[in-house]
């Protein structure tokens, strides 16, 4: 999608404002870079419409490129499309808070259970997990041991008991505990059919839920928001759970559910550990897909780790470009930290999807650049310029840490460029001004 994009931002080089007849042929790429990613054609239509409606009457800016002002209605278009704001999970004012997770097998709903119960636990909710899939003795193991993975009780009643039984007992056995919130796990099957949803309506008549949300598979394309209209008619939805967006998934799914189910998506998941669960951000989202990279989640992963002032500081340094070696270090251990590199390197500015080789040579080259930046001074690190000046300095970086002058040189160069990279990006995510497109 990203690449696809950037053809459309290409063709709009040289020209002075957006006309009829200038942007058809990047709406064209837009077009097609909207089917190839699998969102549905009345929506990419309607896009296309609204993009090129608001482009031919947008006029002359001054100090912006036409293509800098396609990509601020592109980006602005898409945030609306996805639903615009964030959309939180509702809590019960009185006792606990229910909610029912549905949606076909193999989707990710039980690993989805104990996600979003070591979420809520970090913000201070006492969880109870309750096995509601009783066609496969697995199933209970399955929600049992990631109960405990993530401290979190599980209510189990066997595999003779009747979903909606068991869900009854307990929603009791949570009230008794005066826990905040029930997450209920039901199964699954690999299609829709009327057993499924019979016995979905019955479990959501015994619980009276809060929250119905319907976990979909990302990698499903088109097929999620269809998926989320059809359990949106037959029982009820509150709104999504969108899964596997670590994975090759195109982005069509995240980009379809809300325009066509008319349900927000509320939460991603991003991969198969307990933390890879987060809010829905519609507008980071398309920050992503525009491949401006998702500085402002890396950001807020960064902060998890490292100090709040930390964090402050960096913000307040990227947008002065005082970026420096220190700040670096600090990043690339946060990123160490947060665990596998390869969730974090697609929200790295100018880094896109990777494959498994990338990253590992990524992986491989945080180590190295760690090395070189442990061979500087501190006044070296602090003020790259020194090292820009002097050769002399670079040499000895080069023989402190065992690499070649030219890596010095490249990772000197390069901070240079994140620097400028990293505030433009930050200008565009709070609303300032628009990013440069020139790579
Ligand atoms: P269920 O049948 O809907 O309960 O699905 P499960 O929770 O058992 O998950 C099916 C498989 O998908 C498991 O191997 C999970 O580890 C994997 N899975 C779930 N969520 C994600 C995700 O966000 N990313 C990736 N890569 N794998 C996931
Ligand atoms: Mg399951």
């Amino acid at each position: 999608l990203t690449s696809g994009l950037e053809a459309a931002w290409s063709k709009l080089k040289g020209e002075e404002v957006l006309t009829k007849e200038n942007i058809v042929e990047p709406m064209r790429d837009i077009r097609r870079a909207l089917l190839e990613a699998d969102v549905s054609l009345p929506v990419v239509r309607r896009f296309v419409q609204a993009v090129t409606d608001q482009a031919v009457g947008v006029g002359l800016i001054r100090g912006v490129r036409p293509d800098q002002q396609l990509v601020k209605i592109v980006h602005d278009e898409l945030v609306k499309l996805m639903g615009g704001e964030v959309c939180e999970l509702v809590f019960s004012k009185s006792g606990p808070t229910v909610i029912l997770l549905a949606g076909l097998q193999g989707v990710g709903k039980t690993t989805v259970c104990a996600k979003l119960a070591n979420y809520l636990k970090k913000q201070g909710k006492s969880c109870m997990l309750v096995a509601g899939d009783v066609y496969r003795p697995a199933a209970i193991d399955q929600l049992s041991i990631l109960g405990k993975q993530v401290d979190v009780p599980v209510y189990t009643a066997g595999t003779d008991v009747k979903p909606s039984e068991i869900a009854k007992q307990g929603l009791a056995d949570a009230k008794k505990k005066k826990i905040d919130v029930v997450i209920v796990d039901t199964a699954g099957r690999l299609q829709i059919d009327k057993t499924m949803m019979d016995e979905l309506k019955e479990v959501k008549q015994a619980l009276n839920p809060t929250e119905v949300l319907l976990v979909v598979d990302a990698m499903t394309g088109q097929e999620a928001a269809a998926l989320v209209t059809t359990f949106n008619l037959e029982i009820g939805i509150t709104g999504a759970i969108l899964t596997k967006l670590d994975g090759d998934s195109r982005g069509g799914a995240a980009l379809s559910v809300k325009e066509v189910s008319g349900k927000p998506i509320k939460l991603v998941g991003r991969g198969e550990r307990m933390e890879d669960l987060e809010p829905f951000y519609p507008d980071r989202m398309a920050g992503r897909i525009l491949g401006m990279g998702d500085v402002l989640s890396f950001v807020e992963k960064a902060q998890e780790v490292m100090q709040q002032e930390d964090a402050e500081e960096l913000q307040k340094k990227i947008m002065s470009a005082k970026f420096d070696f220190n700040d670096f270090l600090k990043q690339t251990r946060a990123v160490a930290k947060m665990g596998s590199v390869s969730r974090v390197i697609g929200m790295i500015p100018g880094m896109g999807k990777a494959t498994p080789a990338q990253i590992r040579e990524a992986e491989k080259n945080l180590k190295v650049m760690e090395a070189m930046i442990e061979a500087m001074t501190p006044e070296e690190r602090e003020k790259p310029e020194l090292l820009a000046e002097s050769p002399v300095r670079r040499k000895r970086v080069a023989q402190g840490s065992g690499k070649t002058e030219q890596q010095v040189s490249q990772l000197v160069a390069q901070l240079f460029q994140m620097r400028v990279r990293m505030k433009n990006l930050m200008g565009v995510m709070q609303g300032g001004s628009i990013p440069t497109l020139s790579n």
